[in-house]
């Protein structure tokens, strides 16, 4: 094992402002949690974006190695859960919040975050999934469990679609016999969302004028990870019991909407937080993306970028420069 590693640690860069930069660890330096894992790949989230640029507050403690997801193999275990060799990931758990993450060659953790590598993924297609794509299984989840699946005939709008979240649930619900509706800013990824399944667009303009509080009946259901004016839109033209799952903002914080779809409609809001899940929610998904998530389809979804990309990469993300996911190598 090397003596010292790479890692992209967020420090205080002056009055408090948090900013990542590459530092040289040792074992020594890294939390002692029981079960010790060599990295192999992460990724980079419109989260991780965030942290490394210091543009939002996601790290609460400093020095906080960033990375809300990593995939490796267990090197030593103090758990009776994990060996050595046992290939594994881990997505959230307060990782690069409050606990140390992924941007390192080795990390500690505690035996609860693991979750074992699925037969059907590579470390490095775990990757390509990572949060955002497990997130996106999460929604789909919400939305076959509250019923969208008897919608039938109804379209499902997926906003953000040529982003991490959207680009694996327009996939998903393809797979799943939906129809699929993509929302995106840039029409140059229609060819890349027609190839994951998208059968129409919306421009991702058009869902961020104010509308009316109830719309034109159009949507069997939605996965929204752009939030603001765009989820308000989603829910007004929610058919009748259809329903919204709402995991992000990347347009926005703000819910600008009325409450009349869902009092004349009930259409449901479903929330969608994939950091603290519990253990059933997070293996469900996963299941869901071993069964449903067309390897040809990942494929075309993701790039595997060196470790040293990374301040590059966090910037992009902000940018809307990353279509679909991005692996990092963690060397
Ligand atoms: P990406 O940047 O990969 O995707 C976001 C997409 O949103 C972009 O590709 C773009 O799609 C669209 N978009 C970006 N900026 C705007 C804007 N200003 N107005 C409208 N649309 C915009 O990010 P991720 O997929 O990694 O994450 C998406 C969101 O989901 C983030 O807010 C993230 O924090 C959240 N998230 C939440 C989780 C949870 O547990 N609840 C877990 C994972 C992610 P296009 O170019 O196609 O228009």
């Amino acid at each position: 094992m090397a003596d010292s590693f790479k890692a992209l640690v967020i420090e205080d860069a002056g009055g408090g402002k948090p900013k990542g930069a590459f530092k040289q660890l040792t074992l020594a330096d890294l939390p002692d949690n029981d079960v010790l894992v060599e990295v192999a790949f992460s990724t980079v989230n419109y989260k991780d974006g965030l942290a490394v640029t210091g543009k939002g507050r996601i790290a609460r403690k400093l020095p906080m190695v960033a990375g809300i997801d990593l995939a490796g193999t267990v090197v030593e275990s103090r758990s009776p859960e994990w060996k050595p060799g046992d290939q594994v990931l881990v997505n959230g758990w307060g990782l690069s919040e409050t606990q140390w993450g992924g941007y390192a060659r080795f990390q500690r953790l505690k035996p609860e975050w693991l979750t074992r590598l699925p037969n059907a993924f590579s470390l490095e297609e775990a990757m390509a999934i990572g949060t955002a794509g497990y997130t996106a299984a999460l929604c789909v989840d919400a939305l076959e469990a509250w019923g969208v699946v008897q919608q039938a005939g109804r379209e499902v709008l997926v906003t953000g679609a040529s982003g991490g979240v959207g680009s694996v649930a327009v996939a998903l619900l393809a797979k799943g016999g939906y129809r699929v509706v993509a929302s995106t800013g840039r029409p140059e990824t229609h060819d890349y969302l027609r190839g994951l399944g998208a059968q129409d667009f919306v421009d991702r303009a058009a869902l961020l004028e104010k509308g009316p509080p109830l719309g034109k009946e159009r949507w069997g259901g939605a996965v929204d990870s752009v939030g603001g004016q765009t989820l308000a839109n989603a829910l007004s033209q929610t058919a009748y019991g259809g329903a919204v799952a709402a995991c992000g903002l990347a347009g926005s914080a703000d819910l600008p909407g009325s409450m009349l779809p869902f009092i004349l409609r009930g259409v449901a809001l479903l929330g969608v937080e994939s950091a603290n899940a519990p253990r059933a929610k997070r293996d469900a998904a996963w299941a869901r993306l071993a069964r449903d998530l067309d390897r040809d389809k990942l494929k075309a979804m993701y790039e595997v970028r060196p470790f040293d990309a990374l301040p590059g990469l966090a910037a992009d993300i902000l940018a809307n420069r990353i279509r679909g996911r991005v692996v990092v190598r963690v060397e």
